[in-house]
């Protein structure tokens, strides 16, 4: 039998890790490499079948992953950590606002900026650079960005454990910020932890705005539907028709309201 196929081989600047999967939202284990597509015979890299790619957060459940021309990738790297430096400068001297590169864009928030480019320089082996980032932030003040940066790491060590306490305690610093909650309500969805999963969401909405809200019961109702929790599950449908009366005329979204109502008894 003649084996081939195609795969990438010479991988360098690798990484693995664990994390959430923007294609399939597991969390999961992964790599992230630079290589050069191949057609393979009995797995010897024969023709080569594209350029080098960076291969970022290849999925270890579904297998998949978002590819970039190396130069590319190399220069939204540099730009993510030029601007992480502002960002820490900002915090450092008491702001929570960092000014973007382009004058007609808003502000940019240090903490939730922050605390999704971490994940990006993690998967680019940029770890040493994410602790340096850690250790600056010793002032009082900086504290809820330490704590948050520290579980994002946590999360990508494939601690989620150590995670989930850990945006506790952010949770307890910044009271008002639905992140932390939502982080935590992410990895307690993870671990199948569907008590206190639904608890951390239901926290997070307490913290969020009209727009945040609607995307935080769009993730709460799954989790509801999944756990069985067809009353609760109905409500938070209720929620969402009345606040987009468009989702009426959605048929996918429409089919899921009814086959809930179902099975809650309510149809
Ligand atoms: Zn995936």
């Amino acid at each position: 039998m003649l084996i081939y196929g195609t795969n990438t081989y010479f991988r360098s600047n690798k990484v693995t890790q664990h994390g959430f999967c923007s294609l399939c939202n597991s969390y999961a284990k992964m790599r992230s490499f630079t290589a050069m597509p191949f057609l393979h015979l009995y797995f010897i890299p024969v023709i080569p079948i594209g350029s080098r790619k960076r291969s970022h957060k290849l999925c270890g459940k579904c297998n998949q992953c978002q590819a970039f021309e190396p130069a590319v990738f190399d220069s939204i790297i540099t730009r993510l950590k030029d601007q992480s430096a502002d960002a820490i400068v900002a915090l450092k001297s008491g702001d929570t606002t960092f000014d973007s590169d382009d004058p007609n864009e808003a502000p940019i928030e240090c903490v939730p900026f922050l605390h999704s480019v971490v994940d990006w320089l993690y998967a680019s082996n940029n770890v040493a650079f994410c602790e340096s980032m850690l250790s600056q932030l010793t002032e009082p003040e900086c504290r809820y960005a330490q704590t948050m940066l520290r579980a994002a790491l946590e999360t990508y060590r494939g601690k989620p454990d150590d995670a989930i306490n850990t945006y506790r305690e952010a949770s307890q610093i910044q009271q008002q910020s639905f992140q932390p909650h939502h982080a935590r309500g992410l990895l307690l969805a993870a671990r199948k932890k569907t008590i206190e999963c639904i608890e951390a969401y239901r926290s997070a909405i307490a913290c969020s705005t009209p727009d945040i809200e609607y995307q935080l019961r769009l993730e709460l109702v799954d989790i509801q539907t999944a756990a069985k929790q067809y009353t609760d599950a109905a409500a938070t449908f209720d929620w969402l028709l009345a606040a987009k009366p468009d989702l009426l005329s959605n048929k996918d979204f429409m089919k899921l309201v009814n086959k809930n109502k179902r099975k809650a008894g309510i149809a």
